[in-house]
Order: C-alpha cells, then sequence, then structure tokens
C-alpha cells in the first residue's frame, strides 16, 4: 500500500512538471529594437544582450517572456497602462523614472557618446555654435542635450528628436544633422557597422535596470533574483562575452 502511495506521488509529481510550465504566466516585455548590442532585429526577430539576459531570467525563474517592438518613449507608458509588464531597453536608472516605475538591481554601466560622419571633418564641437544634433526622444542623450545645450544656449542649432535611433543615424548618415548624441556602447556598436564615428564621451555614469511598473513586488522580486542567479551561474559572463 505504502509503495503504491509512493508510485501514485511520484505520477502526479511527474505530471505536475510536465503540466505547470503549460500554464507558468507570459510575460510581456516591451524594448525599443534601434538599440544594438542590447536589442536589434535581426533577420526578422527582436535579439541581443538584453533579450538574451531576460530569456535566461525568465528560465530561471520559472517564467515565459514575449517581446513587443515599441519606441523608447512609449515603454514607461506601457509599462503604467499595463499593455506590457517588463521594460528590457538598455533602460538608464534615474531619479524621474523611479518615480513613476520600479527598477530592478543595474546590470550595465554606461556614458553618452557623439557621433559624427566619418570623413566629414567634424569633430566634438558639433555640441557647439550653429550645429543640428539628433537624439531619440525621451532618452538621457536627449534630456543631457536639452539639459546642457539648448536651455544653456551653448548649441544655437536645431535637435532633432526621433522615435528610433535607427532614424538618428540615418539623418546623420544623408548629412541632415551633424551629430548624434546617446550611449556609449550603442554608440560604439554603431561606429563598427557604419561610416560614423565616436568623438567623443561625456561622462554621466549611468546603470541600466529593468522596469516594472510601480509596486509590482513579485516581478521585481522574480527578477532580481533571476539576475542574481544568471549573474552567480556563469551566464551573465557568457552573455557579455558574446555580446561585447
Ligand atoms: N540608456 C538611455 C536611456 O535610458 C537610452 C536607452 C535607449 O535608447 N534604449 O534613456
Amino acid at each position: 500500500m505504502k509503495k503504491c502511495l509512493f508510485y501514485l506521488s511520484v505520477i502526479v509529481m511527474a505530471l505536475f512538471m510536465v503540466v505547470a510550465p503549460a500554464f507558468a504566466k507570459t510575460y510581456i516585455v516591451g524594448t525599443s529594437a534601434d538599440f544594438p548590442p542590447f536589442e536589434y532585429i535581426e533577420k526578422g526577430q527582436i535579439v541581443g544582450f538584453d533579450i538574451d539576459l531576460i530569456k535566461a531570467i525568465a528560465e530561471s525563474q520559472g517564467i515565459k517572456v514575449e517581446f513587443q517592438d515599441i519606441s523608447f518613449d512609449s515603454l514607461i507608458p506601457g509599462l503604467n497602462a499595463g499593455t506590457i509588464d517588463i521594460v528590457a531597453s538598455g533602460m538608464t536608472i534615474t531619479e524621474e523614472r523611479a518615480k513613476v516605475v520600479d527598477f530592478t538591481e543595474p546590470y550595465y554601466s554606461a556614458n553618452q557618446a557623439v557621433l559624427v560622419k566619418e570623413g566629414g571633418g567634424k569633430n566634438v564641437t558639433v555640441l557647439f555654435g550653429d550645429h543640428k544634433l539628433a537624439v531619440q526622444t525621451g532618452t538621457t542623450g536627449d534630456l543631457w542635450v536639452e539639459e546642457n545645450l539648448e536651455k544653456t544656449g551653448i548649441l544655437k542649432g536645431k535637435v532633432t528628436r526621433f522615435d528610433t535611433f535607427v532614424l538618428a543615424i540615418q539623418d546623420l548618415l544623408n548629412g541632415n544633422v551633424d551629430g548624434v548624441v546617446l550611449d556609449t556602447p550603442v554608440a560604439q556598436r554603431y561606429a563598427a557597422e557604419n561610416p560614423v564615428v565616436m568623438v567623443a564621451e561625456i561622462i554621466t555614469g549611468e546603470e541600466y535596470g529593468f522596469a516594472v511598473a510601480k509596486g509590482n513586488k513579485e516581478l521585481l522580486e522574480k527578477l532580481n533574483k533571476g539576475l542574481e542567479e544568471v549573474k552567480a551561474s556563469g551566464k551573465m559572463d557568457e552573455l557579455l562575452k558574446k555580446y561585447f
């Protein structure tokens, strides 16, 4: 009888292990897939460091994730409206943002950089005077340009704000703007793959975190726990090596 019960409980447990993942909640991850190597489109798929990292975290916590490509500026409103559950988009942890969303522990550090067109004879002076700049709307690069160059009057030319960095870089290549201000690791990647050069680094000491809706403690804890496990298992190092 005892043996019978034992076998029965083993069968029930095995069934549970097979069935439970099928019922695991699927979390929608919002990302602006124009930020290589963190998130970008390759052969029609959203790929990148953030994508692999969130997948590894999800696996370690037994949750499922699906990705949605959304403009950077719509990510926080999406979290607040409940149309997405997680932001994984190279998002810098800032005081302003932390008032409206909750961030995980930091997972990557960055600064701002200035990109100009290769062979165009421009340098860091594109930040001053009558030059034209492009940024991505709502990014820390956008805010830095506004606070330090526009409000101070150091820059007199126009600043064009794009929905995606892909469009900002395109405008730079077309010669419509003189420079683009964006995060250093992404500037380096664009410079490696396009005729653009990084002519300056602006030390802003930013740190990226994943974001969830304000007060979603359960999900935040899962992400933080997963992040720790991914670091401890060596998976984080593997991903850093793969993408940087
Ligand atoms: N790290 C920058 C920010 O948070 C840019 C992020 C991005 O464009 N994906 O604003």
